[in-house]
């Protein structure tokens, strides 16, 4: 027998816990039912390369919600279940158990899958991807025998993963293959800032470096090899090297997309009843002059689920969300809203040297994103100059005796 859920949502992380919730907010009345690969809850992913691989948060407190809420809510939990197959006339999925599920509406929330390794030896021993609570805690348990770590890309999570072995006494070689740390999420003196904070604190970089192999003895990782020829000793490997978007089963089903799945503004896919958003949702993002684009943060998720909610039960509004994102390390605090892609300037809105400034990025004159490090302030009045794409003189926005909030009356906007 097959069970039929009316909402039946795929993938158990931050956009599909959140969809669940905010339908019972809206006072949905249906059925409701979460299925999920994993064999959690629904938990919070960003502690994976900050606190909880720090040792610093037990498990408990990374859930998105209690368990008693699920049960209490009626929203039917399952989890360590894989969707392998949809087939959107039957409105049925199939999973890799060999059971259906049956939808009304069936909102995809699969996130994707870390990246793996394009190398020869990529399946040694010792090298680690973070993406899931399972792959921290493999990775943990290895860290008694472990110095030497290398971790490949130079992003957030990789940055954030260097950020946390490093105090727990590692010795850490970041191999990154552009020729500056978070080249693909912010500006030039914001990598640089990165980069000195890290090899302050002795982490070793590898800039416009690749990886070519992975030395291995006994199955176990002994080293990095470098296309140049380098050869980093190691017991452990990281690998940050993104993302792949997890929508095979929609697009073998007939839906469009490429990389993630196509959405529409109101996270409608092009199959029907069909809902994708978060990290798997391809979507012209109007902070990003309509470029299709996917987001990777938590803020996009919740925003999504939102308004795929919203059009299923009636009220719809198109997406319309700023941006925004947060990263730590250290005890730096990195706060980012707007997306700095495409942008023409940058200012720079105090000293980094006092390790709390901001970057405020221009696009033909509007402000479209700030990188504030230990600068909340910057980061909220920024966020209003963002949606407002206000127009304001570069200098006054380098003018630290000027608060942004007073720039904002005075900004001309679109
Ligand atoms: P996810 O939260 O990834 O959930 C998708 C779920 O679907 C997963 O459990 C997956 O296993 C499951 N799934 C996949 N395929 C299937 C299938 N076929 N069948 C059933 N289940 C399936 N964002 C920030 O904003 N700030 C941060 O500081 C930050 N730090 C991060 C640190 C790390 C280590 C990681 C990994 C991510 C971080 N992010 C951060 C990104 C953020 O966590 C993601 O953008 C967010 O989790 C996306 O939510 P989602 O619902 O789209 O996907």
């Amino acid at each position: 027998m097959t069970d039929r859920f009316d909402i039946l949502i795929v993938g158990a992380g931050h956009g599909g816990a959140q969809a669940a919730i905010a339908l019972r907010q809206r006072k949905f009345a249906g059925s409701i039912a979460i299925v999920g690969e994993e064999p959690e809850l629904p938990y919070e992913r960003p502690p994976l390369s900050k606190e909880y691989l720090a040792g610093d948060k037990p498990f408990e407190r990374l859930l998105v919600r209690p368990p008693a809420f699920w049960e209490e809510r009626d929203v039917t939990m399952l989890a360590g279940r894989r969707v392998v197959a949809v087939d959107p006339d039957a409105r049925t999925v199939a999973c890799a158990d060999g059971s259906t599920l049956g939808y009304g509406t069936l909102i995809w929330a699969a996130g994707a899958h870390a990246r793996g390794l394009p190398c020869a030896g990529n399946d040694a021993t010792g090298i680690h991807s973070i993406r899931t609570r399972a792959d921290v805690d493999r990775l943990v348990t290895e860290l008694s025998t472990t110095d030497r770590v290398v971790v490949v890309g130079g992003g957030y999570i990789g940055l954030e993963a260097a950020a946390v072995l490093t105090k727990l006494g590692k010795q850490v070689t970041v191999v990154e293959a552009l020729d500056r740390v978070l080249a693909r999420v912010a500006g030039e003196p914001l990598s640089r800032f990165y980069e000195a904070e890290h090899r302050a604190r002795g982490v070793a970089l590898r800039l416009a470096s690749s990886v070519e192999g992975i030395d291995q003895a006994d199955g176990r990782v002994t080293g990095v090899r470098l296309a140049d020829g380098e050869r980093l000793p190691a017991q452990m490997v990281i690998v940050g090297i993104g993302i792949v978007p997890a929508v095979e089963p929609l697009l073998a089903a007939g839906a469009r997309g490429g990389n993630g799945v196509a959405v529409d503004a109101h996270c409608r896919t092009s199959l029907p009843h069909v809902f994708a958003i978060g990290d798997c949702a391809l979507h012209a993002n109007p902070f990003a002059d309509g470029l299709p684009i996917r987001l990777e943060s938590v803020q996009n998720a919740h925003d999504m689920a939102a308004t795929a909610v919203r059009t299923i039960l009636g009220d719809p509004a198109p997406y319309h969300a700023v941006p925004w994102f947060w990263s730590n390390q250290y005890d730096l605090k990195l706060q980012t809203v707007g997306l700095s892609a495409g942008h023409d300037q940058v200012v720079t809105r105090g000293d980094p040297a006092t390790r709390s400034f901001s970057l405020i990025y221009l696009r033909e004159g509007r402000v479209v994103a700030l990188d504030c490090v230990n600068a909340t302030r910057d980061y909220v009045k920024g966020r209003a100059l963002v949606t407002a794409g206000a127009t304001i003189d570069p200098a006054r926005l380098a003018d630290t005796t000027t608060p942004l909030k007073a720039l904002l009356t005075t900004a001309g906007s679109e």
